[in-house]
């Protein structure tokens, strides 16, 4: 079987969508927390499998001798490297065929907070000596597009990027890189650096925008603490925007620009342009 999971999140919903346009829909299996989400994707013939990454006994039936799975971190920053590692255990225990994992673009050399978790996790993988992929993953354009309100309320884009560019592409592309190295061949023992085929600064963000939208929308730079006070004001839980003030800083070193084009060689197809993601974005407000 080829097995995902995380299957009913944002990018595991868009990679088993994209496995029923690939392989027959018996060879697809969706591991879920919670089977009422995944009520779809069982109606279209993918087998369902119940585990939690907190539970890891849970996960004992999860996957079988031979599979080829893709373990979609986790969401919950500063518990993924113990939630993955409960994955990796119980590939390991069936015998997986393959075991593809979506990092953070830059692997060992991204040295900001969010890439510790992922970091950790390509070691345990890699000392764990199963058969793997690394799919180390760039930006979503999403990021910013699902943000649109408050960038439009305020007429400003915010952040401590500097003039930091962003080769992002959208979720669609990183679910098709996924699908990619689990029906193919030759991907084992690779790590891909995958981004968008062009590199964006904020201000062409804000451009983009302001473009869709025939708004006035800058990109107001701020200072680290100053963009950290905004978004705790907006809500945003404090260790969280530690964390995004933190990828911003990142930014403006140059660790998310990256276009080794390994993505659109994957997918056969260039990425999905920043304009079309910002388009359908404001179509959908
Ligand atoms: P989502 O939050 O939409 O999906 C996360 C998935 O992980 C969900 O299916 C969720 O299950 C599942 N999950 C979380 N905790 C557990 C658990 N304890 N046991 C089992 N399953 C669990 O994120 P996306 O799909 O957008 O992104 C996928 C991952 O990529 C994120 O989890 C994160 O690690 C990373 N990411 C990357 C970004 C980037 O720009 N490259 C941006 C944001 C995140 P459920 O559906 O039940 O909630």
């Amino acid at each position: 079987s080829i097995v995902v999971t995380g299957a009913t999140g944002a990018l595991g919903r868009l990679v088993v969508e994209q496995l029923l346009a690939t392989v027959p829909a018996e060879r697809i299996t969706a591991v879920v927390r919670d089977k009422e989400k995944a009520a779809e994707a069982a109606a279209r013939g993918v087998e369902i499998r119940v585990a939690d990454y907190d539970r890891p006994e849970t996960l004992a039936d999860a996957f079988r001798a031979g599979d080829r799975v893709l373990l979609i971190s986790g969401s919950e920053v500063g518990r993924r490297v113990a939630q993955h590692t409960a994955v990796i255990d119980a590939a390991k225990a069936a015998g997986v065929a393959q075991l593809a994992y979506t990092g953070i673009l830059g692997g060992p050399d991204a040295d900001f907070l969010l890439a510790a978790e992922h970091k950790e996790t390509e070691r345990l993988i890699l000392a764990s000596g199963l058969p793997h992929t690394f799919l180390r993953n760039g930006w979503y354009t999403e990021n910013y597009t699902a943000n649109l309100a408050p960038v439009l309320a305020h007429g400003a884009v915010v952040g401590n990027a500097g003039d930091g560019r962003i080769a992002s592409a959208s979720r669609a592309d990183f679910a098709a890189a996924a699908v990619a190295v689990l029906t193919g061949e030759g991907h084992l023992g690779a790590a891909y650096e995958l981004s968008g085929d062009t590199a964006w600064s904020l201000d062409e963000y804000a451009a983009q925008v302001a473009a869709a939208t025939g708004k006035e929308i800058t990109y107001s730079r701020v200072p680290a603490a100053a963009h950290r006070e905004i978004l705790v004001g907006a809500g945003v839980p404090e260790a969280f925007a530690t964390i995004l003030v933190d990828v911003d800083e990142a930014i403006g070193r140059g660790l998310l620009a990256g276009t080794s084009g390994d993505l659109a060689r994957l997918t056969g197809r260039p990425t999905t342009p920043l304009a079309d993601t910002v388009a359908s974005a404001v179509a959908a407000l």
